[in-house]
């Protein structure tokens, strides 16, 4: 069993300034190196055919795309719609570059999707501090984005790490097995749910045999050892998913099986005692020479005035008498004279 931390180390990628200018003239592909060189922070690329303008941007991922608006063969607004269109850049700043002040297609650059309009070709000063401006705007956002993803990851590794939290809170840790807590938790509910549908429950004490001379005798690890066995015993012969079988404390458990008689419960016990008998684990110290269990079982049908005390009560006088029986046995409380429990 192990628990997943949840990795909260993410740090948010550094974005460069990357430029993408889209323009067939060599002049002013030129002139904007030119402009943009000198600088360490920007990044410059550009495309000269349309008809690689989209494909190129999809791969650069620029930070801000400068595009002119008359290209052979192409429309600079049909391209610009095509940007918008485009998952992967739909966000990015386009600054049209136009070669005329003209009030309507500026409204329709804008109406198209640009976020900016420049005549060509403004002032290196004005140009880089668009280009900047536009791509911190967008650098902002992926940063943004970006967060929100590892806020959601952490937010489901922390859901998942808790269910497993709860899970393990519920198990004990030498033998895996549920614990005390889920058993007290199990036996009410199942207390409750026997009252409701008038079904018998059945509960068996298991105590193994003679382990303090099991102990004392191997060692406290070679003991441990055992009892993950003697866990996994309990645990093997149960087959409905309601079963539960838990460890009671020290080298006690607990079986709580719902909707089961006597009978049914007797036989699951004679099961387990057998099983653990077979394994045959080395116990020199005791007449049978290997470690047995002793179990005592009871069954009721929940009603008041009793309660799961009494159930528990009663399977343990059949613990008990078990072990004075001679141990490696199951009792049934029901077998036992009232005045020998
Ligand atoms: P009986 O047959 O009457 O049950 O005798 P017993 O020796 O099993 O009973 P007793 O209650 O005298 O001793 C129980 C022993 O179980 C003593 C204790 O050290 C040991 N024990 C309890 N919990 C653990 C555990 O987690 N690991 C190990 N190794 N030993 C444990
Ligand atoms: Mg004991
Ligand atoms: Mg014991």
């Amino acid at each position: 069993m192990s628990l997943e931390i949840p990795d909260t180390e993410k740090t948010l990628t550094k974005f460069k300034v990357r430029v993408l200018l889209v323009d067939d003239q060599l002049i002013i592909v030129e002139a904007l190196r030119r402009m943009l060189a000198d600088t360490d922070d920007i990044e410059f690329h550009f495309v000269t055919d349309a008809a690689n303008a989209l494909q190129c941007a999809i791969e650069l991922q620029p930070t801000v795309i400068l595009q002119d608006l008359v290209m052979p063969g192409a429309d600079g607004f049909e391209l610009l719609r095509q940007y918008r269109a485009c998952e992967a850049l739909e966000h990015v700043p386009v600054v049209v570059l136009s070669a005329r002040e003209d009030p309507k297609l500026k409204a329709h650059a804008f109406a198209t999707g640009a976020n900016d309009y420049l005549v060509k070709l403004p002032d290196r000063l004005e140009m880089l501090a668009r280009v900047r401006y536009h791509s911190n705007a967008h650098i902002s956002r992926l940063q943004r984005d970006q967060a929100f993803r590892f806020l959601r990851e952490s937010q489901q590794q922390l859901a998942a790490a808790n269910i497993e939290l709860q899970k393990l809170a519920a198990l004990d840790a030498l033998t895996g097995i549920a614990n005390r807590r889920r058993f007290d938790e199990t036996l009410l509910l199942e207390w409750q749910r026997g009252q409701r549908e008038r079904t018998p429950l059945s509960l068996l004490m298991c105590d193994v045999d003679c382990f303090k001379i099991f102990n004392d005798t191997y060692g406290h690890q070679a003991g441990d050892m055992c009892l993950k066995r003697a866990a996994a015993v309990l645990t093997e012969h149960l087959r409905r998913p309601a079963d539960l079988a838990a460890r009671y404390g020290g080298e006690e458990f607990a079986i709580i099986l719902p909707d089961t008689d006597g009978a049914g419960a007797l036989s699951v016990a004679r099961a387990c005692v057998q099983t653990m008998e077979q394994l045959a684990i080395e116990n020199r110290g005791v007449s049978s020479g290997v470690v047995t269990l002793s179990i005592g079982l009871a069954t009721m049908v929940p009603a008041k005035p009793f309660s799961p005390a009494d159930l528990i009560g009663a399977a343990d006088q059949a613990l008990y008498a078990a072990k004075r029986a001679g141990r490696n046995r199951a009792i049934d409380a029901a077998s036992i004279p009232s005045s020998a429990a």
